[in-house]
């Protein structure tokens, strides 16, 4: 059996392909390579340029590839993009996933896990969020993204599909072999700006809002290891395979980190003193996002492992001090 990953070029994407190819599990690799890298995709995996917006383009890779399960990462991702062109989120991630879904449909795929986001909550009611609170999304990435969820969970049910929804907290740090890592173009993500710092890229990092109700004003966030998300995509892919039920799971870490404690523990991990300079609020910021992931450790028993703030940013500098430029595109 082949597991079909679409988005596999991108950051969490590859991490995965790396995972599943170590675990011996046999990989094809769908991108466009519009946000992906080429060079991201490990060689053990069969990699397949072409959109999943193209049903042709899906359907023949489900007739010449024996696939028994699909990971969807194919989506765009910036908040502040969406916020600026919907209709392109609307596009590719919904118009996309429905193409995806047909094919799926038509072939016989019957599994399929993908990427989700705590952006689907919006600003929570409480903090840790479960996977049943209330789902309000502050933009349309976050819309597009909850969107897709309940359009596996209606095809689910109508063609007797299953699906697991993983909705990603704040997704950092970089493979441990230093080869894969972040790279965005342009670069929105706090942790990758700030490294930008010691890699002589920008000379300061900006703080998004000091006011808020948080206790030194800066915005907490749950940074999550990509290494530990890439394993929790492999627990749902057997957990699926197994026979488990259609479901949404949280993944992060449970605690919560400041902006100026993230900034704080970079200037330790680089030795670079990282100038900081305060500015005003991003829109659509809640004040404090963290996982209960509770139902993942107990359902897919995920066991996420980098919880210490310094691993996540060492391993993240590790990848950043030696590809200042990503892979180099
Ligand atoms: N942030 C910041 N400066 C930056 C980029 C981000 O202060 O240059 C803050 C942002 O407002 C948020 C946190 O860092 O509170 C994490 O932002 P990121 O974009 O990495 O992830 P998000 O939480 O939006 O998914």
């Amino acid at each position: 059996m082949t597991v079909l990953v679409l988005g596999g070029a991108g950051y969490i994407g590859s991490h995965t392909v790396k995972a599943l190819c170590d675990k011996g599990m046999d990989v094809a690799v769908a991108d466009s390579l519009v946000t992906g890298y080429r060079e991201a995709v490990d060689k053990r995996a069969r990699l397949y340029i072409g959109d999943i917006k193209d049903g042709d383009f899906l359907d023949s890779l489900f007739k010449s590839e024996d696939i028994g399960a699909v990971i969807h990462f194919a989506a765009y991702s910036l908040v502040g993009e969406s916020v600026e062109n919907p209709l392109k989120y609307y596009e590719n991630n919904l118009y996309g996933t429905m193409t995806l879904l047909k094919s799926m449909v038509k072939n016989g795929v019957d599994k399929i896990v993908f990427s989700s986001t705590a952006a689907t909550y919006g600003e929570p009611e409480r903090v840790p969020i479960m996977e049943d609170d209330r789902t309000e999304p502050t933009n349309p990435y976050g819309e597009t993204k909850l969107a897709m969820e309940k359009m596996f969970k209606w095809t689910a049910k109508a063609h007797g599909l299953r699906y697991v929804s993983l909705r990603y907290f704040n997704a950092c740090g970089a493979d441990t072999d230093g080869n894969i890592g972040e790279a965005h173009d342009p670069e929105s993500h706090l942790i990758p700006i700030i490294l930008q710092v010691p890699n002589g890229k920008r000379d300061h990092v900006s703080i998004f809002g000091t006011d808020y109700p948080t206790p030194d004003g800066t915005c907490v966030r749950d940074y999550i290891h990509v290494t530990d998300l890439a394993e929790a995509h492999i627990l749902a892919l057997k957990y699926l395979i197994n026979g488990g039920e259609s479901d949404i799971f949280n993944l992060g870490n449970g605690v919560g980190f400041s902006v100026r404690e993230v900034i704080e523990t970079a200037r330790k991990v680089t030795g670079h003193p990282i100038p900081a300079v305060e500015g005003e609020r991003r829109a659509g910021d809640p004040a404090r996002l963290i996982a209960s992931s509770e139902k993942a450790k107990k359902i897919l028993g995920w066991n996420p492992c980098h919880d210490s703030l310094e691993e996540i940013i060492s391993s993240a500098w590790n990848w950043h001090k030696n590809h200042p430029d990503g892979y180099g595109k």
